[in-house]
C-alpha cells in the first residue's frame, strides 16, 4: 500500500486515542480536489485540519490525512472508533473510476487487517447525510472486500517475498493458510509481515509439495496456486 504523506500541518488541538473498529467511507462532494484543499477547507471550518484519515484520488493514489490514532472529524458520534476514508469526486452524480474503487478496496483491506476491523459503513448509514452519494459504489466495495478477505482469492499479481517492515494483507492470507496446513510462521502468528519465519514456512511448504519452480521462499503465481488451489 503506497500512502503519500504531504506533511499537512495540523493545529495543536488534535485529540489522540482513536481506536479504529469501523471504516467510514465518504466522498468529497467535489469533482476535483487535492488533500491540501480538503485540509484547507477543514481548517476554514475551524477544525484542526483534514478531518479524514485518508484521501483517495480518482487516479487511485492514496494520501494520508490525520494520523490513524487521532480522533477524526468526519462522522458525528463515531469519530473515536473509526477510520475515515474520503474519495475525490461527487458521487451524488458521477460514476467512480475503476482505479479509485480498487484503491479504496485495497486500503480497506489493509486497515481491516491492521486493526481487525470487521465493519465498513457509508457515512449515510451512520448519520443524517447523503454522503458518500447515491452513485458511490458502496455495496460493490463492501462485497469486493468481503470476497478478497476470504482465504485464497485470486493471485494478487506480484511476487510476495521477505519484507518484514511492510504490512501486506496478502501476507496475512498466506500465513493463515500455512498455519492451517501445519507450518509455523513464528511467534507473532499471521501478522501480515513477511519475515524469516514466514519465508522458512514457504520454503518448507514448497519442498513438501515438490513445487516445480524450485524452493525459493517466494510466493508467486504457482506457489499461490498450490497454497489455495
Ligand atoms: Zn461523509
Amino acid at each position: 500500500m503506497n500512502i503519500i504523506d504531504r506533511n499537512l500541518k495540523f493545529m495543536s488541538d488534535l485529540q489522540y486515542g482513536n481506536k479504529p473498529n469501523t471504516i467510514v467511507l465518504h466522498h468529497a462532494a467535489s469533482r476535483n480536489c487535492s488533500i491540501e484543499q480538503i485540509h484547507y477547507w477543514h481548517l476554514q471550518k475551524g477544525w484542526s485540519g483534514c478531518g479524514y484519515h485518508f484521501f483517495v484520488r480518482k487516479d487511485g493514489t492514496v494520501y494520508k490525512g490525520r494520523e490513524e490514532n487521532v480522533v477524526g472529524a468526519h462522522c458525528k458520534n463515531h469519530n473515536t472508533g473509526s477510520i475515515g476514508i474520503c474519495a475525490e469526486g461527487d458521487y451524488s452524480k458521477d460514476i467512480m473510476p475503476k482505479l479509485q474503487k480498487e484503491a479504496v478496496v485495497e486500503l480497506c483491506e489493509y486497515l481491516m487487517g491492521k486493526y481487525e476491523i470487521k465493519n465498513i459503513y457509508g457515512h449515510k448509514e451512520l448519520g443524517g447525510t447523503e454522503c458518500p452519494g447515491k452513485k458511490y459504489p458502496l455495496n460493490e466495495i463492501k462485497e469486493e472486500v468481503k470476497e478478497n478477505i476470504k482465504l485464497g482469492g485470486s493471485y494478487p499479481g506480484y511476487l510476495i517475498k521477505k519484507d518484514s517492515h511492510k504490512f501486506d494483507w496478502n501476507v496475512v492470507k498466506i500465513q493463515r493458510r500455512l498455519v492451517e496446513l501445519g507450518y509455523s510462521v513464528g511467534v507473532c502468528g499471521a501478522d501480515g509481515y513477511f519475515g524469516g519465519d514466514t519465508e522458512k514456512a514457504v520454503r518448507d511448504f514448497q519442498g513438501d509439495v515438490g513445487i516445480e519452480i524450485g524452493v525459493d521462499g517466494v510466493v508467486g503465481r504457482i506457489t499461490w496456486g498450490r497454497l489455495f488451489g
